[in-house]
């Protein structure tokens, strides 16, 4: 079944009377040599589980169930569940699970997966919700291989910023600490069904699991001190975390900033991966 041909992707929502819902970011694949390159990126063999979020009409779950010994799909459209029902039926080793991924218990649908081998992230990701999404799976401990994610182009430059620019933020620093992220692939914005406004880019971010290069005293701390730092740009550091952890004196965060060496009115995207870190630990 080729669902990248833009009169099949037409042809089947007409079939089922569905029209491309924009609430849910709907912009299907239409590339097969990018449904490919990114299906290929995954995982470097195919003993492993995937979670797909977002599987549209299973475009690229098709290419997946080719390539991996499972796939666990998550679609919040339920109109699209009959959909894949038709278009993976002859793929006995999808599972598609009609959910909203930002409240799903990853932890046990995953459970199995887990069990079985490497479990990697792998989705064309609806563009309203790139950023809760990305910050779930960074911030959860379960033990994915890797999350490799089509997201618009400048999400993926913020993503992989140095720090200092404007595009560097909570995303760059938690995807840093808790793996490297690469640009795998440029994909102009025509190759979708409807085409967005902007074009996309593919991202692997290959995940560090147990040997994290730098490890805060509490994680959930460390996170919490990252969002804050970025929540209100304006703001210098100081009176950004200070507003965050209204317990705190102020004076403590800032005798923590310049411990650091850092100058008081310094602001968020001035700060290394090992910078937070540390600042996490002192604060
Ligand atoms: N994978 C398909 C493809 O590449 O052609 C569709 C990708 S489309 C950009 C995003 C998909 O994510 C849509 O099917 C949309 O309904 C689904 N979606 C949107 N929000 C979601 C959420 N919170 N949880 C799970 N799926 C979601």
């Amino acid at each position: 079944m080729e669902l990248y041909d833009i009169r099949t992707v037409r042809r089947i929502m007409s079939m089922f009377g569905l029209s491309f819902r924009k609430e849910f970011g709907q912009n299907f694949l239409t590339d097969p040599d990018v449904i490919d390159a990114i299906a290929d990126a995954a995982f470097p063999s195919p003993d492993c589980t995937i979670l797909e979020i977002g599987p549209g009409i299973g475009t690229l779950t098709r290419a997946l169930a080719s390539r991996y010994r499972r796939v666990v799909a998550l679609e919040i459209d339920r109109s699209l569940i009959p959909v894949l029902d038709y278009t993976l039926s002859d793929c006995p080793n999808v599972t598609v699970i009609n959910a909203d991924v930002l409240s799903a218990d990853l932890a046990s649908l995953l459970a199995d997966g887990f069990a079985a081998g490497p479990v990697a992230v792998c989705a064309n990701l609806p563009y309203y919700i790139t950023s809760p999404i990305l910050m779930k799976l960074l911030e959860s401990d379960l033990p994915f291989a890797s999350v490799t994610v089509m997201v618009q182009k400048e999400f993926a430059d913020r993503l992989c910023a140095a720090p200092g620019g404007k595009e560097y933020g909570a995303i760059t620093v938690s995807a840093a600490y808790r793996g490297s992220a690469e640009r795998l692939l440029l994909v102009p914005a025509d190759r979708f069904v409807p085409a967005p406004k902007v074009d996309s880019s593919v991202v692997r971010i290959s995940l560090f699991g147990s040997r994290k290069p730098l490890v805060p005293r509490n994680e959930e701390h460390f996170f919490r001190v990252v969002r804050a730092a970025f929540a209100q740009r304006r703001k210098t550091l100081v009176n950004a975390l200070a507003s965050a952890f209204p317990d705190l004196p102020k004076e403590q965060i800032l005798a923590a900033v310049s411990s650091l060496g850092l100058p008081p009115d310094v602001r968020g995207e001035r700060l290394s991966l090992q910078n937070f870190i540390d600042l996490s630990d002192r604060v």
